[in-house]
Parts: C-alpha cells; structure tokens; sequence
C-alpha cells in the first residue's frame, strides 16, 4: 500500500532528459515505484494531467539560515518549488559563537542587515553550525536544508576582525573548520568580497582549502570582485582551487558595470580553459540583471576598518566629506567602488534598520525629496540608518545573463531568503529573487525566450547541484530517491515579483512535496513542515 500515488504527469527527471508520462508512487518518504496505471493507495492521489512532474528544486545559494529562525513558515521559496536550501553562504552563518568575539560577529551580522532586538541578540551563543540549524528546524520549515560554514563566522569566532591573523589564529580556523565538516556541513562558504574575510591572504585560504580537500567537501566563494576586477578575481580562486585539488563553487556568476558588459562568453572561456585544465569549477546564478547587496560596500573598505560608525559620525566635516564622496564616486588607488559604471539614482532602497517608508524608493527619489546629490542622498541614509541599509543595484546586462544561464556548468540559485508577505518580513522591500528566481528561468527564460530547453532549465535546478554537492539521494525522479517533488504547469508556470512589487508569490507551481508530504496543494500552503537539515556522509 503506497502512501500518495502522482498520476499521469510528464516526468521530467531531472537529468536533463526529455519527459514521459508515468504515474509515482511514494511510500515512507521515498520514490517506491514508477509506472503506469499503478493501484493501491490509501492516502493522496495527484492528478497531474498536463502537468510537470519534476524532482524538488535544490536552491545551492541560499541565505534562508537568517531568516528562517525568526519566521519558520516564510514561504517564498517553498512556493517557487524549492525542496532545498544550501545556507550559510557568502562566509556568513549564523555560529559558530565565541564568547571572546561575541560583540564583533553580532556587529558583523548587523553590518549584514541581520537585524536582530536586544533580547535576541542576548541569546546568540550556538557553538556549532550544527547546533543552531538543529534549533531552527526542530521549529518546523517547509524545506530542507544543507549547511556550509561561513569563513567569515569562523575568522571571527578565532581572531575577531584582527586585519592579519597570527599562525595561531589561523590553526584556529582551520580547526573550526575540520569540527564543522566532520559534524556533517557539506564546505566552506567564503565571502572575499567583504571584510574581514578580504583580509585573507592566498596562502591562508590554501591552508583552509586543504581541510575542505582532506574532507572531500567544497569551497563556495563570493569573489573579491565581480566588477572591473572580476578577470583577476576568477583567476585568483581557479588558481586557488587549482593548487589545492578543491571542489569550486563560484556563486552567484555575475559581470557588474558597463565594461563588463558583453563580455560573457571570454568569462565562460577562461572557466571552461581551467575545466579543461583539470580544476573542479562550477557557478551558480540568479536570473536577474540586478543584484542585491548591503549599500555600506560604497565606503571603502579601508576607511570602515575601525567601524562604520566612526566614518559616518564624521560625515559633517567639510574636508572628509569631499574626499569620502570621490572615493565613493571614483574608488582609490586600491579599491574599485561599486557605484563606477551604474546608474546611481536607479539603486532601489530595499531593508532599513530606522525609517521603514524609505524601503522601496530608489536613491534618485529621495535625492529629489531631500534635495541632494544621490551621492549624498546615500550618505545621509547610511547615516540615519546606522549603516544598515540593503539595496538592489542594476548593473548587469541582460544578454549576459542569457550567455552564462546557457553554459552546462551554470547551476540556478536565489541568493535570497525565504520570507513571506505576512509576519516578520511583512515591510520588506527584497530583491524579487527572494520569491521568483526559479519559476522566472522556467517561465521567462525557458518558454518565453527559448534560451534553454525545459529539461535542461530543470537539470540545472535538480539533478547538477545535488551531483556538485555529493547529494545522492535528492536531485531525481527515480526509484529510491527521497520525494522532493515539484508539480507545475508549463503553460504558465512564471515569477511575478518584480522590482517595483517585489512580495508577490508565483504563479503555475501547483504541488510541492517534501520528504512524501505535501506541502503546496493547489497552489496553497497546506500547514506542514516536514523539510529537515541534511547532514553530509
Ligand atoms: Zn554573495
């Protein structure tokens, strides 16, 4: 006796095959059976007529960990279909905690937009990755969840955000690091774009990469440029990975600024040479031509070295003003600024920690509002709000974007969070991703562009990021493999959230299933949780 038998879908298993239509019968959790006109169940029955039965999507970069604990039930990715979420990214989880460092990493967090109150930042002290993900899920999530550790969170748990470390602090790290991969976390997840991780020397992150090497688990990193300096930036980590025999995941793919645009293909080129080479490479991407990001990255890093607060207190001093505004217009001899070569005024305001209504406007608004340069405009929100402002910034060319979600390596990801209309998240302003990455490469990108065949949209969802991360019993629909199942409809299947209404669920993702339970019915969350944290081995 089965407990949910699927009918009549077109099964699109995700390893890049064309469909079939076939029924799926799920017992204790499992794919048991597939075949057609199959009999016996007591429980659910799926008519899945003219629709898509494909396995759960695996979201490989995620940030879900940050807002998952303080609202369990957020749905926006449950509801684009994702059974998965990789978290921890970017170099930052939320543990491990050290007494010593504590103050820094909530700092740190907060530099984030992870905002936190008093009584929550009080009770932040996880030792392990592991601890605290345990305490997430045992309040119940809708998706399952595969952890990396953030280099950030480590660096800090070991040497605070000390410029240089000291061998002991390094041995510090790389013993974390051994702890967290041994207790089930499946890498390393750097962020070099950010301080104090862009501390870190070459030879330092060799060091680490040999603890992700003796593990056998993987290095995904957030380059330490994806603008003007994204050519030295890929070689950097492909030479990295290279020397250290490491799995590489690049996330989030992206050319930033105008003289990047078009150029793509020599980016796909120079990855396919290290592949050909023998490096282990592969990306992610979210399909959008803007990307999200904390808008304190236009002070130079070098200037925040002693905390934000200090550079924007002195913000009203005439002479430190006018050269703050060039190295934020301009960049310095040693820093490229974020805000060369895009479109200033178009940058859209998305979390604050203060002033809720500026959430949603673009920077050029409130320079209008407040009479001011954008420039300025920006300062004066940095300052209003502590330093913790999130923005979406286009600076990525659509044609691009079309040229890397076509590579075979290229994976799709959300680099978002789960949140939700309602609740916590409710005044929110996010990046469309947070809601609509998934169903807008199926949607937009698959049926209405025709840039990729669904099979191979869903292969990039399922089947490679599960083989990339040494996930063996998710990514297919096959006989055996946990039931993480998406059911759409390819007619209509599409993301709906834009840049201007960004909290808007998609459309066609009729029934999402997770371990055998169903937790998208009709379009509508049916109330379980049965998503669990996936540890490696
Ligand atoms: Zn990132």
């Amino acid at each position: 006796m089965f407990d949910c038998i699927i009918r009549n879908g077109n099964i699109i298993d995700g390893t890049g095959k064309p469909p079939f239509v076939a029924d799926i019968a799920i017992k204790d959790e499992t794919i048991s059976l597939i075949g057609r006109g199959l009999e016996g169940t007591e429980g659910n029955e799926i008519d899945a007529a003219g629709l898509v039965v494909a396995p759960g999507f695996i979201d490989i970069h995620s940030h879900s960990d940050l807002s998952l604990f303080f609202q369990p039930d957020a749905q926006s990715k449950i509801r684009q279909g994702v059974t998965t979420e990789v978290v921890g990214n970017c170099g930052v989880s939320c543990a491990p905690v050290r007494a010593q460092y504590r103050e820094a990493l909530l700092r740190q967090f907060e530099a984030n937009n992870f905002t936190m109150t008093v009584s929550e930042k009080a009770k932040w002290d996880w030792p392990s990755q592991m601890a605290f993900l345990n305490d997430l899920v045992q309040k119940g999530i809708s998706s399952n969840l595969i952890p990396l550790i953030g280099g950030m969170t480590l660096r800090i748990a070991s040497a605070g955000t000390n410029v240089t470390l000291t061998s002991q602090e390094l041995a510090g790290i790389k013993e974390l690091l051994n702890e967290e991969l041994r207790a089930g976390v499946w890498g390393l997840s750097s962020g070099l774009y950010y301080i104090p991780e862009s501390h870190f020397k070459r030879e330092e992150l060799i060091e680490l990469c040999g603890v992700i090497r003796e593990n056998n688990a993987i290095w995904a990193v957030h380059m330490r440029d994806e603008g003007q300096r994204l050519f030295a930036a890929v070689d950097e980590v492909i030479d990295i990975a290279h020397q250290s025999t490491v799995s590489l995941q690049i996330s989030h793919l992206k050319l930033e600024g105008k003289s990047n645009w078009g150029r793509a293909a020599e980016l796909l080129a120079r990855l396919d040479r290290a592949r050909a080479e023998g490096v282990d490479v592969h990306w992610d991407q979210y399909p959008y031509t803007a990307y999200g990001s904390g808008l304190i990255d236009a002070i130079p890093p070098a200037w925040r070295a002693q905390g934000v607060d200090q550079v924007l207190s002195r913000a009203s001093d005439r002479q430190f003003s006018d050269s703050l505004r060039q190295a934020m217009l301009h960049g310095t001899e040693t820093w490229r600024s974020p805000l060369e070569e895009i479109q200033i005024e178009k940058i859209i305001v998305t979390e604050v920690k203060n002033d809720l209504e500026y959430a949603g406007k673009t920077i050029g608004e409130l320079a209008a509002t407040w009479q001011r340069e954008p420039v300025d405009a920006i300062l004066r929100l940095l300052i209003t709000q502590e330093g913790s402002v999130k923005v979406v910034v286009p600076a990525m060319s659509e044609q691009d974007v079309e040229v890397i979600m076509q590579h075979p390596a290229t994976m799709i990801s959300s680099d978002g969070k789960a949140v939700s209309p309602q609740g916590r998240y409710a005044r929110l302003h996010p990046h469309p991703r947070y809601y609509g990455a998934f169903p807008r490469v199926l949607g937009r990108y698959a049926r209405g562009k025709g840039i990729l065949d669904l099979n191979e949209a869903i292969r990039k969802m399922t089947s490679l990021p599960a083989s990339r991360l040494g996930l063996k019993d998710r990514g297919m629909i096959a006989k055996g493999q946990a039931a993480d199942i998406v059911i759409f409809n390819p007619q209509t299947v599409m993301d709906r959230a834009t840049f201007q209404q960004p909290c808007r669920f998609p459309q066609g993702i009729e029934y999402v299933l997770v371990n055998g339970d169903v937790v998208i019915k009709k379009g509508g969350h049916t109330g379980r949780y049965p998503g669990r944290l996936l540890k490696r081995h």
